[in-house]
């Protein structure tokens, strides 16, 4: 038990990666290239499921190839469906009681968005043909309703709140002022005394299904340009965290595979404090276990909403709750600082310091270090429930195939690899 509960813990992270294809835009010379010579050559290719190869050529220097491997890997010809069939389970995941975030990471243009919102298709097009280019964030809307519609009775609420990190400052997107205009307004994130992270008076929206969300988020995305308080956030520059909030009123399996969960940590964390002592893995009988088999038995189960009554096994957050995170990190093509000046010079040592931030985070959890440091900045704080413990993350690394983009495609192909 102790061994597969290890084997779990550790494969809480998954690193998918997906090469999008080369575009007319390539051989444009484009903002982010500086002063590069363009070079729409590709040098980064899918070889197979769970490989990619980059075509590493120094002038004067034989061809060098390197090798990464991920637990998935998307060419060029993988459509959206395609790529969401793998992120699938996760949903399910989600409603067994998994908080569960899941994050594209990549320099702009590499197809953060696109993998993660979708793109828009010339007006011509048929309305299928639209929803064909659809990315992870609708359909995965989609799939959690039709799970919770699958329920034998209506149990589940779901809430969505979007959170914009700029200039490691958070800001609650869905924020009204009195006229009821949207205005992005400042929040910040605290730990709470169960060591949870909170954003306290963040807007929460109820919706009943998939078009509900994909409308307020469409709604935020567009007012964004206008609104006066918002100009600052160029996409590009600001991470953007869209959360699913899911709560259930009845203890089902949401609750119980979270109360197992918790269960199976403790008994983890104390034996492993005893040095794996054969002695006190006996003395601490496994009746906690028992959830799995004859949940109606456990002494978790207790009444609806009231916390499960063994100090032991106190669960940090309310039982019957699981967050959705998904992300679209901001460009990482912002290792260098050249020509950056005051604001600007500000705004790219902030993303900087969110990604490795973050960079720093995954590796620590990669290593199951005993501290992780989330707080180093607000991204990691703001995700901590749903990066770390028992919650699922997906990294979906986005990369350019181009020679042009080959330094930032090796980086993030880099802290992919660092997060396995
Ligand atoms: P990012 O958000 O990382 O800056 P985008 O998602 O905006 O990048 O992608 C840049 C451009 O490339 C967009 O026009 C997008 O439609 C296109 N694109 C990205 N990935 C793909 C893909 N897999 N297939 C087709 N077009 C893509
Ligand atoms: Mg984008």
């Amino acid at each position: 038990e102790i061994h597969n509960t290890l084997v779990e813990l550790r494969g809480n992270i998954r690193v998918h990666c997906r090469v999008r294809p080369v575009l007319p835009f390539d051989n444009i010379q484009s903002l982010t290239s500086g002063s590069r010579p363009a070079s729409s050559e590709q040098v980064v290719y899918a070889i197979s499921d769970d490989t990619v190869m980059v075509n590493c050529q120094k002038p004067g220097m034989s061809v060098q190839n390197r090798i990464f491997e991920f637990e998935r890997v998307h060419g060029p010809e993988d459509s959206q469906d395609v790529v969401f069939e793998e992120v699938k389970p996760l949903l399910t995941s989600l409603l067994d009681g998994y908080n569960v975030c899941i994050m594209a990471y990549g320099q702009t243009g590499s197809g953060k968005t696109h993998t993660m919102m979708g793109s828009r298709l010339p007006e011509e097009n048929s309305a299928t043909q639209q929803e064909a280019q659809q990315g992870i964030i609708p359909k995965a809307a989609a799939e959690l309703f039709r799970l919770i519609s699958e329920k034998p009775e209506p149990s589940h609420t779901v809430e969505v709140s979007v959170i914009e990190v700029y200039n490691n400052e958070l800001f609650d997107l869905l924020a009204k002022d009195e006229q009821g205009n949207v205005v992005g307004q400042r929040r910040d994130v605290i730990t709470t005394s169960s060591g949870t992270s909170q954003v306290p008076s963040l807007t929460y929206e109820p919706v009943c299904n998939a078009s509900e969300v994909m409308q307020i988020i469409c709604t935020i995305l567009k007012l964004r340009t206008r609104c006066p308080t918002l100009v600052h956030t160029e996409s590009s520059r600001s991470h953007l965290i869209v959360t699913l909030t899911i709560s259930s009123k009845s203890p089902n399996a949401l609750a119980l595979t979270r109360r197992l969960q918790s269960a199976k940590k403790d008994m983890l964390h104390s034996t492993m404090k005893d040095r794996w002592s054969p002695r006190c893995h006996r003395a601490n009988p496994t009746a906690h276990y028992s959830l799995s088999t004859s949940p109606a038995s456990s002494p978790c189960l207790s009444p609806l909403d009231s916390p499960c009554p063994s100090p032991r096994h106190s669960i940090s957050q309310t039982p019957f709750r699981t967050r959705l995170q998904l992300v679209d990190l901001a460009g990482s093509e912002c290792v260098g600082m050249c020509g950056a000046t005051g604001g600007a010079l500000w705004e790219v040592s902030c993303i900087n310091r969110s990604l490795s931030a973050l960079s720093d985070v995954l590796g620590a959890l990669a290593e199951q270090r005993p501290h992780i440091p989330y707080r180093n900045s607000k991204l990691t704080h703001l995700l901590q429930d749903s990066i770390g413990g028992d919650a699922k993350l997906l990294v979906m690394l986005c990369v350019s195939p181009t020679q042009r983009y080959i330094s930032e495609s090796l980086q993030s192909l880099g802290l992919g690899t660092r997060a396995r």
